[in-house]
């Protein structure tokens, strides 16, 4: 295994075999200061924001909670606590509509006030303090991955004793189309994000450290850079081809250090572990500050918002609160999305919170995200092209619908990333992700 990247040319940038190029839609925004709105009157906290077990309450209603009290947790490791997001009372623990679907358990927090903070305890000095100390924080601030995957960090800090972990990744890319929180946060935070990556490497004992970022993002390379200067951190800032899916960790593993994780298996398999920016800020508020995770940049953006912005948005804000500090919708906006077009939720109720998971809200009209109606395969080969995991997305989504699942897991259905490619490049607009979902959720109904 190599630990240098492969220097790929003088002129090409580095970037993984397949993928596609949507629009990227990025101007709306990502010359945007990040702005502070004012904070919201009601929060509505889910208690699951991460993969793995949910909280249960640890508060009740008619309760006062201080801005990042724990107001609920799991005993079970791969779980993150939640946090009140402002000062306030607890008015009810209800069951509402979450952003990635269903209902699901919260806490409705009323503001009394201006923020009273409930702050964990930091160490002196993060460079000297115990390494389980620093996990413990990680964890009790209920960080997870601000990607969107929402993994929680502390797991991903406690990789198993035979996996040797050599090289850390700071995940810059943000390729999903209209994003531009984590674009904003290496622009203007930039030491805090080095900082809070500078406290992961310490964490997982790595000495090598490499930023990957995209080249839509020139001034964003430029920020990372210099900072790296700045404050003395020899730490490669590699520029990326921009193209989808970029930021997939595999991917972008493959594009960094020209390592491949095996099918079906994990970074760490490779000796890596890749962090979000967003994540390593996380990270820095919490070692150095005492903040858990209650607030996250979030962009709102589209063709369909009066004025898109980056705003620092409180966990459990609802959407609408977000929409109104944006001067609004537009009366012809059709589609609301968390998160990116590729990967994003559609939403049907701006009533939904804020989660940990909220990279963006996206407000459009038809004349950006009308799709035609579904037509038959015309067996073009255009899916298969895109995928940059290698599959067969026609023939999984296929197998699915005529319920042969063992079929589809033998193609390999559990790998797919469900990155969207592939329903992105379909001229029949067929729902192939969609379809690919429900095959691995059967299957894993069936195992
Ligand atoms: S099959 Fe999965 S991994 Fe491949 S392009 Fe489609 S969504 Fe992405
Ligand atoms: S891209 Fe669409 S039409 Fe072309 S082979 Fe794949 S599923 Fe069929």
């Amino acid at each position: 295994m190599d630990p240098m990247p492969k220097i790929v040319g003088a002129v090409k940038t580095r970037t993984f075999k397949k993928g596609v190029h949507p629009t990227d839609y990025k101007a709306f925004t990502n010359a945007e200061k990040i702005e502070y709105p004012p904070l919201p009157d009601n929060v509505f906290i889910p208690l699951q924001q991460h993969i793995g077990e949910p909280g249960r309450p640890l508060v009740s209603p008619g309760d006062e909670v201080k801005t990042g009290q724990c107001v609920g947790r799991s005993d079970k490791y791969v779980s993150s606590p939640v946090h009140a997001s402002v000062t306030g009372k607890v008015k009810a623990i209800t069951t509402l509509p979450h952003p990635v679907g269903a209902r699901a358990q919260m806490v409705h927090i009323q503001r009394t006030g201006e923020d009273e903070w409930d702050l964990l305890p930091v160490p002196e000095d993060w460079r000297t303090e115990p390494l389980e100390n620093l996990r413990e924080l990680v964890q009790e601030a209920g960080i997870v991955g601000l990607g969107g995957a929402a993994f929680p960090t502390h797991v991903k800090l406690s990789p198993p004793a035979d996996k040797a972990i050599d090289a850390f990744i700071l995940n810059g890319c943000e390729c999903e189309p209209y994003l531009t929180a984590d674009h904003r946060a290496m622009v203007e935070l930039a030491e805090k994000i080095l900082t809070g990556m500078g406290i992961l490497m310490r964490v997982l004992g790595v000495e090598k450290g490499y930023i990957g970022i995209e080249t839509n993002k020139p001034d964003a390379i430029e920020a990372m850079r210099a900072c790296c200067t700045r404050i003395g951190l020899d730490v490669p800032v590699i520029p990326l081809q921009t193209k989808y899916p970029q930021g997939a960790e595999k991917m972008l593993i493959q594009a960094v250090l020209d390592r491949k994780v095996p099918a079906g298996g994990l970074p760490m398999d490779v000796g890596v572990i890749v962090n979000n920016v967003g994540t390593a800020l996380a990270v820095t508020e919490a070692v150095t500050e005492g903040k858990s995770l209650v607030q996250r940049i979030v962009t709102v953006t589209g063709n369909g918002i009066n004025t898109p912005k980056n705003v620092m948005a409180r966990i459990g804000s609802p959407f609408s609160h977000l929409v109104d500090c944006c001067d609004g919708l537009k009366e012809e906006t059709s589609q609301v999305f968390m998160g990116g077009p590729m990967m994003g939720i559609a939403q049907f109720d701006l009533a939904v919170p804020v989660i940990k998971a909220t990279s963006g809200i996206i407000c459009t009209t038809d004349s950006i995200s009308e799709k035609g109606k579904t037509l038959p395969c015309i067996r073009c080969g255009s899916c298969i092209s895109a995928c940059s995991m290698n599959l067969l997305p026609t023939r999984l989504a296929r197998l699915t619908e005529m319920k042969q699942l063992e079929a589809a897991g033998e193609l390999g259905i559990d790998h797919c990333i469900e990155c969207g490619s592939c329903a992105f490049v379909c001229p029949s607009q067929i729902p192939l992700v969609q379809w690919i979902r429900v095959g691995k959720y059967r299957l894993s109904q069936l195992n």
